[in-house]
C-alpha cells in the first residue's frame, strides 16, 4: 500500500459519499453528523491495515473540508492564474467609454481550452452587465440597496415584491400590512384566478362530473361566483356589510373588493383596515366553502360572521402599531375605527 493508486478506492468512496448534491441539501449541522457518522468509519478499514500515505491523508482532508464548509472549486481560478498581475483590478482590465466597452488583458499565455471557455464567459459577463467602475480597489456591492451593503432583510422585501406584484389597475399594490402574508399570497391567486375552483380546474383538463357550484347549483362556479357571486356567500358578504352599517352590496365584484374600491373610509389608515377586513372574508369564504365540500363541516353565516369577527380583530388589531382596538366596540361599532 506504499502506491498512491491503491489508494483510489478510498479516495473515490470518500468522495461519492460527500456528493455536492448532498452537500447543497444538508445544512451545517446535518453535513457535521454525515461527516461524523459516516465518513470517519469509512476508512478505518484499510488504515487500521495499512500505514497510509500523508499524502492520501490530505485528500481526504481536503475532500472534507470542502464537503463540510460547501466548496465549490472557483473555475474563474484557472483564468486568474494567467493573469500577469496579481493585484490589478477590474478597472486596469476594462475600459468603459460612452457606454462602450473595451478590455486590455494582460496574460502570461493566451487563455486556451478550459481556459478559453472561462474567458469567454467572463467577457459575456461583463459585456451584459452594467458596470459602474470607479477609481478605487475592488469589491463586492449589492446592487439592490443604495449604500451596497447587503441585508437579509432587503432581500425579503425585494423578494415579496416579486411575488405579490403591482396589478394594473386602479387598485393600488396587493399589499396589506394588516394581514398576515398567506391572506395576501391568498388574495393574489384569487386575483389571478389561481384557485382550484371546479371551472379552473376543467380548463386545465381535469375530467370532472361537474363544473356547476357544488352550494348553490345556479352558475358555474369561477373565483368570481365562489367568492361573490354566489348566494352562499352573498349571505355572509350582507351580514358583514350589515355589521358595518353598510348598505347595499350586491354591485360589488370580486376585484372591486379586493382592490378596496368604495371604502367608507377616505383616511390611508381607515382604507387599509376596510380593506384588509375584505380579504379576510374573502379567505374564510373560500376556507370555509372547502370544509364543507370535501369535510362535510356545516357552516352557515352567522357562524361565518363570528369567526370574521373574531379573526379580523385578532389580524388587524395585533398589526395596527399606533392604534388600539378594543374587541366590544370592533363588534359594536367597527366603522368607528375608519
Ligand atoms: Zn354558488
Amino acid at each position: 500500500m506504499r502506491n498512491l493508486k491503491s489508494w483510489d478506492p478510498v479516495i473515490d468512496k470518500f468522495k461519492s459519499r460527500l456528493s455536492s448534491w448532498k452537500m447543497r441539501s444538508l445544512s451545517f449541522g446535518g453535513r457535521l453528523v454525515l461527516i461524523k457518522s459516516v465518513l470517519n468509519i469509512l476508512p478505518l478499514y484499510y488504515f487500521s491495515l495499512f500505514r497510509a500515505p500523508s499524502s492520501v491523508i490530505n485528500i481526504l482532508e481536503s475532500v472534507r473540508r470542502d464537503f463540510f464548509w460547501g466548496g465549490v472549486p472557483f473555475p474563474e481560478k484557472r483564468l486568474h492564474g494567467l493573469e500577469a498581475d496579481k493585484h490589478a483590478r477590474v478597472k486596469d482590465r476594462v475600459l468603459t467609454d460612452a457606454g462602450k466597452i473595451d478590455f486590455r488583458w494582460s496574460w502570461i499565455r493566451v487563455p486556451g481550452g478550459r481556459t478559453h471557455a472561462e474567458f469567454e464567459r467572463l467577457v459575456q459577463l461583463l459585456s451584459t452587465t452594467d458596470l459602474k467602475l470607479k477609481d478605487c480597489s475592488d469589491s463586492w456591492s449589492w446592487a439592490y440597496s443604495a449604500n451596497g451593503l447587503f441585508a437579509v432583510k432587503d432581500l425579503v422585501g425585494l423578494i415579496d415584491e416579486q411575488i405579490l406584484a403591482f396589478f394594473s389597475t386602479n387598485t393600488g399594490t396587493l399589499r396589506n400590512k394588516l394581514v398576515p402574508k398567506k391572506i395576501e399570497i391568498f388574495i393574489w391567486r384569487a386575483m389571478k384566478s389561481r384557485l382550484p375552483v371546479l371551472l379552473e380546474l376543467d380548463k386545465q383538463g381535469m375530467d370532472l362530473h361537474s363544473v356547476r357550484c357544488p352550494l348553490c347549483n345556479d352558475d358555474l362556479e369561477s373565483v368570481d361566483h365562489a367568492l361573490v357571486g354566489c348566494s352562499k356567500a352573498k349571505e355572509i358578504w350582507i351580514r358583514v356589510f350589515n355589521w358595518w352599517g353598510l348598505g347595499n352590496f350586491s354591485s360589488n365584484t370580486l376585484s372591486k373588493i379586493i382592490g378596496g374600491v368604495g371604502s367608507p373610509s377616505t383616511s390611508g389608515q381607515g382604507s387599509l383596515i376596510w380593506q384588509a377586513l375584505n380579504w379576510i372574508c374573502l379567505y374564510l369564504i373560500w376556507k370555509n366553502q372547502n370544509k364543507l365540500v370535501f369535510q362535510g363541516k356545516t357552516w352557515n353565516s352567522p357562524m361565518a360572521l363570528s369567526e370574521i369577527q373574531t379573526l379580523s380583530f385578532h389580524w388587524i388589531a395585533n398589526r395596527l402599531k399606533k392604534e388600539k382596538i378594543d374587541w366590544l366596540s370592533w363588534l359594536s361599532s367597527p366603522s368607528s375605527y375608519l
